[in-house]
């Protein structure tokens, strides 16, 4: 294990910052290589956490590990998530100061994973009295709930996190938690409907498939069966190394109980996850236009299970009523729209269900005891993706980076060097690409891509993908960060389809397919359907499909007007808290252990930022203090400043660096505070102060 905090042998150091190249992208990596072959996962830059995915279980996470990191100081052990959580957590209550831990990487870089090493850490240094056990307890059961049905195996990560969760727990004065509130992001259902090659639906099918009790599958009208259920039915996605489907069903199971989740209701749950396989096998026929619905067996299980009749939904599932003027009018379906429409129930019902479970969870979490208390918050959403084809949903996850990346430069690059400047501290400013300009690009009213969907989709008349596409490149053709099928450089317009457009973001060049942005953001699900379902006897689906919707004269807002606002209200929240930052990334894209591909780690370093991050740390101060409040504290480090010191406390400062012997390198006094460079200089005075 290492020793010290400026130890540089085999296993590389501990805080980049102390890099004696730390201009090199090659001595960072080498750094980060060194130590992820010494199985040392974590790297600090300054306060940021680095964390490389080791893919295999590592000895770090015990009870003596907290223990060692409990009431410690970051500097005083090797660099862990632990490390980050207790700092965040002590700050928090010694400074009482809200605190946020902000998790990026992208998919399968540990994530999620970090996320419940911070929760468990608190679990265990928090209220060790025992009063608080009940909201512990229903802390650390949320994520196999929430996994089971927001995470899915993808090409990526096995354990693919589907949706964005940023979750809240709240703490009395002394540090114990008292409650909790989670937000959830944009939910992938599509998934629900269609997975690609190699992918798996949401784990909660195969869960209720190979785990639920016979009787209960009976009930269903449900065989253990996957191929039987088209939903499921996908080449290759079945099996799933190391994790067992069976047992988690169990732990799910428990877990929803602790959440105070009745078994009526468990038993609700399970009929629409199982009315969903069972929406997936009804067939439509179509004869003359006019479609059918075949596969009648499939239809009178899945309207039993919803709790309506059989003859309703099948009403629904093929024919569309138009009320006008007090009147309705009923026109029948074709094949291709009835099997969108069973397709769209399916999500809605899915997607729905799993909000109505957030929703519960945070009515138990909820704190009902008055008082204004502290609250850390921990951010685990979705990481920049490029895939093959890029649809929808990847624009509104890298859109979502792009706002993150933003508060990253917010918080830590630009507040840092404008801190500087403030203080008159001399400076040489460090060159970042400023990603506002795609953020505007993004979301600008009117003119940005956002807008001219919204446009699209609201506008009567002839619209389709392509016109929107044809918008897009009419008004944005030339934006730097824009780039068209016709204003592609030769290289690109191989790649770049006509059906595509490229956005350079800053994490890199994404080729996104417009085709189903219109649908997805439309997200249309017909009201026969919606009135089936408001009248439904199953109270989950009753409760998620209100009539007050159906009378509602407004329309709906947009899929990606609602997550706009929606990560706006985040950055609110985030910005008002204390970050902590943990950059995650993955060593391989083999999802295996000890292989550290450099170019994937290249790539992720540079997007994340890392090099800019290290650069502003380490021209920077590591400490800064006002002149009234370290004066303070070492006043008896000169003679002087001892006993009596009446004069202005900068100079005051100045006498005792000067006492203790300080090199000018070490630290800079700026107009209202001294700005220390190392650690190990506040470490020293520190030291002579408990002599
Ligand atoms: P996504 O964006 O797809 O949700 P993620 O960043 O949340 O990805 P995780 O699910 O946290 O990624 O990690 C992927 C897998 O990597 C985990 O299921 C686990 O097998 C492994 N892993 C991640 N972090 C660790 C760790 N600290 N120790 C051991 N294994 C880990
Ligand atoms: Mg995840």
């Amino acid at each position: 294990m290492e020793k010290s905090l400026y130890e540089r042998d085999r296993v590389g150091v501990q805080d980049c910052v102390l890099l004696e190249e730390y201009m090199s992208q090659d001595a960072f990596i080498n750094n980060l290589e060194k130590r992820f072959n010494h199985n040392l996962i974590y790297t600090y830059i300054g306060n940021v956490l680095v964390s490389i995915n080791p893919y295999k279980a590592l000895p770090i996470y015990g009870e003596n590990d907290i223990k060692k990191y409990q009431k410690t100081h970051m500097i005083e052990n090797p660099p862990h998530v632990f490390a980050i959580a207790e700092s965040a957590y002590r700050d928090m209550i010694e400074e009482n100061k809200d605190h946020c831990i902000l998790i990026s990487g992208e998919s399968g870089s540990g994530k999620t994973e970090a996320s419940k090493k911070v929760l468990e850490y608190i679990a265990a240094v928090s209220n060790q009295n025992g009063d608080a056990k009940g909201v512990k307890d229903k802390l650390l059961r949320l994520n196999p709930v929430l996994e089971a049905f927001g995470n899915a195996k993808t090409i990526r990560n096995d354990n693919s996190s589907r949706f964005g969760k940023y979750m809240d727990i709240e703490f009395k004065s002394m540090g114990d938690p008292v409650g909790g509130n989670i937000l959830n992001y944009l939910l992938e259902k599509s998934r629900v409907v269609h997975q690609n090659n190699g992918e798996r639906n949401f784990h909660i099918f195969y869960q209720l498939l190979k785990g639920g009790t016979d009787e209960l599958l009976e009930t269903l009208n449900i065989t253990r069966n996957i191929s039987d259920y088209s939903y499921l039915t996908n080449k290759d996605n079945r099996i799933m190394e190391g994790i067992s489907d069976a047992e988690q069903m169990g732990e799910v199971c428990q877990a929803m109980h602790v959440m105070g989740i009745s078994a009526r209701e468990q038993g609700e749950i399970m009929a629409i996850v199982a009315s969903i396989l069972h929406l997936g096998n009804i067939e439509v026929k179509e004869t003359g236009g006019i479609a059918e619905v075949c596969g009648k067996e499939s239809l009178v299980y899945a309207a039993n299970l919803l709790g309506c009749t059989e003859e309703e939904l099948k009403l629904a599932l093929t024919q569309k009523t138009i009320h006008a003027r007090g009147e309705s009018v009923s026109s029948p379906l074709d094949k291709e729209l009835s099997v969108y429409a069973r397709d769209a129930l399916a999500k809605a019902i899915y997607d729905r269900l799993f909000t109505w479970l957030v929703t519960r969870f945070n009515e138990s979490l909820q704190n009902n005891k008055k008082g204004r208390n502290k609250v850390m918050g921990i951010l685990d959403i979705y990481g920049f993706e490029i895939f093959e084809v890029n649809s929808f949903e990847q624009f509104c996850i890298n859109y979502c980076n792009e706002k993150l990346q933003q508060l990253f430069i917010e918080l830590t690059l630009k507040s840092e060097q404008e801190e500087y400047l403030r203080e008159g501290i001399e400076w040489e400013p460090v060159e970042y690409f400023n990603n506002n300009i795609i953020i505007n690009l993004i979301e600008e009213k009117h003119k940005g891509i956002i807008s001219l969907l919204d446009e699209e989709c609201l506008r009567p008349g002839d619209t389709s993908d392509q016109t929107f596409l044809n918008k897009l490149c009419d008004n944005l053709s030339s934006h730097n960060h824009f780039i068209s099928h016709s204003k592609a450089e030769s290289k690109m317009k191989k790649i770049l389809g006509r059906n595509d457009f490229a956005l350079v973001h800053y994490a890199g060049d994404v080729i996104y397919d417009v085709n189903g942005f219109l649908d997805k953001n439309n997200d249309p699900l017909f009201r026969d359907l919606r009135e089936v379902m408001s009248r439904t006897c199953n109270s989950i689906t009753k409760a998620v499909f209100p009539v007050s919707e159906l009378l509602s004269k407004k329309r709906p807002e947009t899929a990606v007007t609602q997550f706009k606002n929606s990560l706006n209200e985040l950055m609110n929240i985030l910005m008002t808290k204390e970050p902590s930052y943990i950059r995650c990334i993955k060593p391989n894209h083999l999802k295996k252990p000890g292989v550290f591909t450099r170019d994937v780690v290249h790539h992720q370093v540079k997007y994340l930022g890392l090099m800019e991050n290290l650069r502003v740390r380490r021209a920077g101060f590591a400490y800064r203090r006002n002149y009234n409040e370290f004066l303070y504290r070492y006043k008896s480090l000169s003679p002087a400043t001892w006993p009596f010191y009446k004069g202005p406390s900068k100079d005051g400062v100045r006498e005792i660096l000067a006492f203790q012997s300080c090199t000018p390198d070490e630290y800079r006094l700026g107009k209202t505070k001294v700005f220390i460079r190392y650690a190990k200089t506040l470490f020293y005075l520190e030291d002579k102060f408990q002599e």
